[in-house]
C-alpha cells in the first residue's frame, strides 16, 4: 500500500481518552479494539492506571515503543494539544474522533485551522475530526465507536457521515458484504476522499472503493487521482443531495445553467467514478464488480423457465445501456436440438416450466458459447421439476468454464437458500428481482467503458498571455468587474476568431468604422455598456444596418440605452462586421467557477433563446481535445451542427478548438469568474465569437 500503510495495518494503537466508564465513546473504542485486534491496544489517560486490564499511560509520549495510530477521544478544548503531543512523540497517524470543530461555530473552525497547521508541521496523517473512527479487517482492527464489526471482504468504504457507516455495517451484517478498510472521514480537515482513493487504489486487497460523500474537497486534484485509480479499481459513489444555491445570483447564461450539481456530475464523470442512487445499488454493484469479469460486449442472454419474469428482465435491459443479445444461427439450431419443441430458442430463452437443472445446463452452455453474448442472466422460478441446488452448481461450473459474467435471479425465498449460498461462494450474485441483475450487469459494462478510456493531456495552445492580461487590467483601471464586447481582444489573444469590429464614439466615427469593417451592404451595431447585460432585450443590437443608416442608428442606440437606464455607463457603440446567419448555427461557449471543482466549461446551442432551449453540456477545465469533442456529441442539437436536413455541416473542428482555447484562458486567469461567448457563430467555413460577457475578480489580477 501507499503512504497510509501504517494507518491500516498498525502494530500498536493508542486510545487517548480511553476510559472504564461504560457508555462513553472512549470506552466503546477501547473495548472494540480490545476484542479482536491483532496488534496491541494502549490506553492513554492521565486519570487512570489501567483500562480494561491494560496498563494506562499519562500521555502518548510516555508509551514505550512506536505508536502507529493514535485515536483521540478527548474533549474538544484539549484535542488539538493532544494531537500536537502525538506529533512530538513521532506518531504518524492520528484519528480525531472528538467533535466540536468546524461543524460547531467559529471557535470550532479556529480549532480546526490549528489542527491543520499542526498536521502540516509534524507531517501527520489526520483522519477527522468528528470521525467515527477507522476499521481494517486485515488486522481485525475496529477503531470506531460503532456497535458492529465489519466482516472481511474486498470492499473499502469511506463515508463523510459516521452514522451512515454504522447503518451500512448493520445492513451488511446479514448479507454477504465484506470490507477491507473503512474510514469515517469526519470534517476532512487534513485527509480527504482523494487520499483514501489513492491509498486504496494501490491496495491489492481492495477490489472496489465505495464512497458516501456530501462534497469533494479539491475537485481538480480528485479528478486526476480518481482517473488513475479507476483504470484498475472501480470507485462507486452514493449521490447525496446538493443545493443549487448561488446559481440564481449568476450574472451570465453559463452561471445560470452551470450550477454546482452539474459541476459535481461532470467532475465525477470525468473522474471515472460510478454514481449510484441507492444503498442497494451500491452494494449490488460492489458485489458484482469484485467477483465477476467484465463483459466484452453489451449483449445479454436470458435463460429462464418462466415467461413473465423473462419479460421483466427484457424490459430492464431496455432501460439500461445493455442489449438483448441476438443469437447466431448456430446457437438457435443448437437450442432447437437441445430443448423441447414448445421452448423459445430466441432470447430470452424459455426452457419452460417443466425444465430440470439438466435442461437449464444445456441452454446456459449454448448461450455462454455464443459470440454475441457478453453476459448471461440465469432466471428461475421454483417448480416441482427444478432442484435449485443443481442449477446453482451447474451455473457455477459453466461460468468458470466460459469466464463471462453471470448473474442469477432466483425468484424464491426459503427454497433457494442453499442455491444462493453456492452461487455466492463462487462470486455469482443472486437477486430476487431480475431488474437488479440487469442493473448490476450494466454497472460492469459501465466500468468496462471507464477502464477503456484513454485520457489525454489538454493541448497547450500558443497564446498571447500578456495581451490578454492587458485587456483585463483595463477593466481594473475602470474599476469594473463586468466586461462586454469592448474586451473582444481577450479572445483574439487566445486565438479565438472574432468578426472585425470597432468601438466608436460619435456618428462620424461610426460611419468611418462601417466603411472599414463592413462589406458595403450592412453592418451590425451594438450598444457597449457594462450596465446592460442582454443588449438585444433593450433594442441595443441592430443587425444589417446599411451605410446610409449608420449615423441615425448610432443615435438611436444611445437613446435606447439612456431611456433604459439614465445613468448607465456607455462606452460607445460597436460597429461589427455582419455574418451570414443563414448558413450558421449559433452556439454558446462559456465558463462558470465552481467552489469545489474550479472552472466549469459549458457548450451548447446558443443565441438569444439559450436559456429557453437549455441544450448544453459542461466539463471541468482543463478540457482535453477528446473531451471537447465529446461535448459537441453530447448536446441534443449535435445533428444540427452536422448538417441535418440538407444543411452543410459547420466547422466542428473550429468549435472543438474554441472550447479548448477558452478552457486554457480560464485556467490561466483565475481572475475570470464567469464568461459567455454567446453566440459563437459556427458556419461551414469557421467559427466566430460575435458577443462576449465576463465577470472578473479584480483582486486576483
Ligand atoms: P446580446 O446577447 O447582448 O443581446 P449579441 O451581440 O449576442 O447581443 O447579439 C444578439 C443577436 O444578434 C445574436 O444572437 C445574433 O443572432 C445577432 N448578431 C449579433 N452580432 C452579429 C453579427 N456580427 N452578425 C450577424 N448577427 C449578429
Ligand atoms: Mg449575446
Amino acid at each position: 500500500m501507499g503512504e497510509l500503510a501504517t494507518m491500516f495495518a498498525p502494530d500498536r494503537v493508542a486510545v487517548v481518552g480511553a476510559t472504564e466508564s461504560e457508555g462513553s465513546v472512549g470506552h466503546a473504542i477501547t473495548s472494540n479494539l480490545a476484542t479482536d485486534y491483532d496488534g496491541e491496544v494502549v490506553p492513554v489517560n492521565p486519570n487512570a492506571d489501567s483500562v480494561l486490564g491494560r496498563q494506562c499511560y499519562a500521555d502518548v509520549g510516555s508509551v514505550p515503543g512506536t505508536v502507529d495510530v493514535a485515536v483521540v477521544v478527548v474533549p474538544a478544548s484539549i484535542a488539538v494539544d493532544v494531537v500536537e503531543s502525538c506529533g512530538e512523540a513521532g506518531v504518524e497517524n492520528v484519528v480525531v474522533v472528538t467533535a466540536g470543530f468546524s461543524e460547531a461555530g467559529s471557535d470550532g473552525a479556529n480549532r480546526e485551522r490549528r489542527l491543520h497547521e499542526i498536521a502540516d508541521a509534524y507531517d501527520l496523517n489526520v483522519v477527522g475530526p468528528n470521525s467515527l473512527g477507522i476499521m481494517s479487517t486485515g488486522v481485525e482492527m475496529n477503531a470506531t465507536f460503532g456497535p458492529e464489526n465489519a466482516q472481511p471482504g474486498p470492499v473499502s468504504f469511506m463515508s463523510q457521515s459516521g452514522a451512515f457507516v454504522t447503518a451500512v455495517l448493520d445492513w451488511a451484517s446479514d448479507r454477504d458484504v465484506g470490507f477491507k478498510h473503512i474510514v469515517s472521514l469526519g470534517n476532512k480537515a487534513v485527509l480527504d476522499e482523494r487520499h483514501f482513493v489513492a491509498e486504496w487504489g494501490d491496495d491489492p486487497g481492495t477490489d472496489v472503493i465505495l464512497a458516501y460523500l456530501e462534497g469533494i474537497e479539491n475537485g481538480g486534484q480528485f479528478i486526476r487521482t480518481a482517473r488513475e485509480v479507476t483504470q484498475d479499481t472501480p470507485i462507486l459513489l452514493v449521490k447525496s443531495g446538493r443545493t443549487e444555491a448561488g446559481a440564481s445570483a449568476a450574472a451570465s447564461h453559463t452561471g445560470t445553467m452551470a450550477g454546482s450539481e452539474r459541476a459535481y456530475e461532470a467532475g465525477l464523470e470525468q473522474a471515472g467514478v460510478l454514481r449510484v442512487e441507492t444503498v442497494q445499488d451500491l452494494f449490488d454493484y460492489a458485489g458484482i464488480l469484485s467477483a465477476q469479469p467484465l463483459p466484452e460486449s453489451d449483449g445479454v442472454a436470458i435463460v429462464t423457465n418462466a415467461g413473465g419474469p423473462g419479460v421483466m428482465a427484457t424490459d430492464a435491459i431496455g432501460d439500461s445501456d445493455l442489449d438483448l443479445a441476438s443469437f447466431t444461427d448456430d446457437t438457435v439450431d443448437s437450442l432447437a436440438r437441445a430443448l423441447p419443441a414448445e421452448a423459445n430458442v430466441y432470447n430470452p430463452i424459455d426452457v419452460i416450466g417443466d425444465a430440470d437443472a439438466e435442461r437449464f445446463r444445456e441452454a446456459i452452455r449454448i448461450a455462454l458459447a455464443d459470440p454475441n453474448v457478453g453476459a448471461t442472466i440465469v432466471l428461475a422460478c421454483p417448480t416441482a421439476t427444478l432442484r435449485f441446488e443443481d442449477l446453482a452448481e451447474t451455473t457455477v461450473t459453466l461460468q468458470a468454464t466460459y469466464e463471462t459474467p453471470v448473474a442469477a435471479s432466483l425468484m424464491g425465498s426459503d427454497s433457494i437458500r442453499a442455491a444462493r449460498a453456492t452461487l455466492s461462494e463462487a462470486g455469482i450474485p443472486t437477486y430476487f428481482d431480475p431488474a437488479r441483475a440487469v442493473r448490476s450487469l450494466d454497472a460492469l459494462r459501465e466500468f468496462r467503458e471507464i477502464q477503456a478510456r484513454e485520457y489525454a493531456e489538454p493541448v497547450e495552445f500558443d497564446v498571447e498571455r500578456g495581451r490578454a492580461r492587458r485587456v483585463l487590467e483595463t477593466a481594473k483601471r475602470r474599476d469594473t468587474n463586468s466586461l462586454g464586447v469592448e474586451a473582444m481582444d481577450l479572445l483574439s489573444a487566445y486565438g479565438i476568431p472574432t468578426p472585425a469590429g470597432e468601438i466608436v464614439d460619435g456618428t462620424t466615427e461610426a460611419r468611418e468604422a462601417a466603411e472599414r469593417v463592413g462589406d458595403g451592404e450592412g453592418v451590425v451595431m451594438k450598444i457597449v455598456s457594462p450596465d446592460i447585460r442582454h443588449k438585444s432585450d433593450i433594442g441595443g443590437v441592430e443587425v444589417g444596418v446599411p451605410p446610409e443608416a449608420v449615423g441615425d442608428t448610432y443615435e438611436d442606440l444611445i437613446t435606447r440605452a439612456r431611456s433604459y437606464q439614465s445613468d448607465a455607463t456607455i462606452l460607445g457603440v460597436q460597429v461589427q462586421e455582419m455574418l451570414d446567419l443563414d448558413v450558421a448555427t449559433e452556439t454558446i461557449v462559456g465558463m462558470n467557477r465552481d467552489p469545489q471543482f474550479g472552472p466549469l466549461v459549458l457548450f451548447g446551442l446558443g443565441g438569444i433563446f439559450v436559456e429557453v432551449l437549455e441544450d448544453t453540456t459542461v466539463k471541468i477545465a482543463p478540457v482535453s481535445e477528446p473531451e471537447a469533442e465529446s461535448m459537441v456529441d453530447e448536446i441534443d442539437s449535435a445533428p444540427l451542427l452536422r448538417g441535418a436536413r440538407g444543411r452543410e455541416p459547420v466547422d466542428e473542428a473550429g468549435v472543438v478548438e474554441t472550447i479548448q482555447r477558452l478552457s486554457q484562458l480560464v485556467t490561466e486567469f483565475p481572475a475570470i469568474l464567469e464568461l459567455d461567448i454567446n453566440p459563437l457563430v459556427a458556419t461551414p467555413d469557421g467559427v466566430s465569437a460575435v458577443d462576449l460577457r465576463l465577470t472578473i475578480d479584480q483582486e486576483q489580477l
